[in-house]
């Protein structure tokens, strides 16, 4: 029988499962057998405790994501003996991911000899599985994956840190080349998460992600060398991006892309609240109003009916970021997108909604125009 999605392996067992990936990932990191770094060691009786392939790849998505989550703690933390534990969850993150990805693609790929893939062995985790290079070089070379020069390096880079933590090799190895390897590596892990996990996912690997980013994601945006790192691999896209760009309410860095007839999202921590909440949590957390202190003031909490799809997320006093789009903008939709600046908005002179500014005469919204042809 084969099982898929969440359903496929209890939480208790997930939560097992997950214990000893952390005990492996410490003690034995590189791929000396089947999934080492991801499954138990302890050969399962076939038929009681064996994982079918589709509760193996939900295993394994799982277990990276879990790396991934412990490899921010300690980044965040910072101190030497943190730094070890990042490089080795970091790498972990990274090495289960590519193999979850070459397992969407077929299992025998995860598999070092293609030829001698078994699925009886496969599926009770005993088999040697690919290193990372060989992974990285099938995703390029059979599943078309568009990982590039420089991440082939960083994922390198905090590979090699990896095992000379593992061989307790880490001796006057400068603390600050030490974080940056490793921020290098969880930047290379966020990047390939978005850009080729996500695509693909399903609905529960999906939520796997976005709950696990959700635990994440405040002290992504607090650890100032993940954000040297990212924020400069970002640069080409956030200098590019077509609309205006603002401070994203979840991690708090210059990457909020506005959407183009969709809801923005966040080049740096993926964060992607739907329109109306997303302009909800930019006006408190990044404007940093509360609907209390406002209605007290007898002021009005700042967001509108969208002029261009009349979704509650067009937000007045928008601050876009410096050197993005139209420094002018003022006025910014989160559902669908659109921005504008203080001259292209008005009051409506009857109803008092904004509206859009015509180009002479008093502004009247669609609503009293409409309700004035009726009279
Ligand atoms: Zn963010
Ligand atoms: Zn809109
Ligand atoms: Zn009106």
């Amino acid at each position: 029988m084969v099982l898929t999605g969440a359903s496929a392996v209890s939480s208790a067992r997930l939560k097992a499962l997950r214990a000893e990936l952390a005990a492996l990932a410490v003690i034995s990191p590189g791929n000396s057998g089947g999934f080492a770094t991801v499954l138990p060691t302890e050969p399962m009786a076939v038929g009681r405790w064996a994982l079918g392939v589709a509760d193996i790849n939900w295993a394994v998505v799982s277990s990276g994501l879990d790396f991934l989550e412990s490899a921010v703690d300690h980044l965040a933390k910072g101190d030497e003996r943190d730094l070890r534990y990042g490089a080795l969850h970091v790498t972990a993150a990274i090495e289960v991911l590519l193999k979850a990805q070459l397992a969407r693609e077929h299992w025998t790929l995860v598999v070092s000899d293609v030829n001698r893939a078994r699925r009886a062995e496969y599926e009770t985790g005993n088999f040697h599985s690919v290193t990372i290079a060989v992974a990285l070089e099938r995703l390029r070379n059979v599943a078309g994956s568009s990982i590039t020069e420089r991440e082939v390096s960083r994922i390198t880079a905090v590979e090699k840190l990896r095992n000379r933590v593992a061989h307790f090799a880490l001796h006057g190895e400068n603390p600050r080349r030490t974080e940056a390897v490793v921020a290098g590596g969880l930047d290379v892990l966020l990047h390939l998460i978005d850009r080729e996990f996500l695509p693909d996912a399903d609905t529960a690997e999906r939520e796997l992600v976005e709950n696990t980013l959700d635990l994440v994601r405040v002290r992504l945006g607090t650890i100032a060398v993940l954000i040297r790192e990212r924020m400069s691999s970002l640069k080409p896209e956030l200098d590019s991006a077509p609309y205006p760009v603002l401070t994203c309410p979840g991690c708090s860095q210059s990457a909020y892309v506005l959407g183009d007839g969709e809801p923005g999202r966040c080049a740096y921590c993926l964060h992607h609240p739907f329109g109306e909440a997303a302009a909800d949590e930019y006006v408190s957390s990044v404007l940093r109003l509360n609907s209390y202190e406002v209605s007290k003031d007898g002021e009005s909490w700042p967001v509108h009916n969208c002029l261009n799809c009349s979704a509650e997320a067009f937000v007045a006093g928008v601050l876009p970021v410096d050197g993005t789009g139209d420094d002018r903008t003022v006025y910014a939709c989160f559902a669908c997108g659109y921005s504008c600046t203080d001259g292209d908005v008005d009051q409506c002179h009857r109803c008092g909604v904004l509206t859009y500014r015509p180009e002479d005469g008093l502004a009247v919204c669609a609503e009293c125009t409409a309700a004035w042809m009726a009279d």
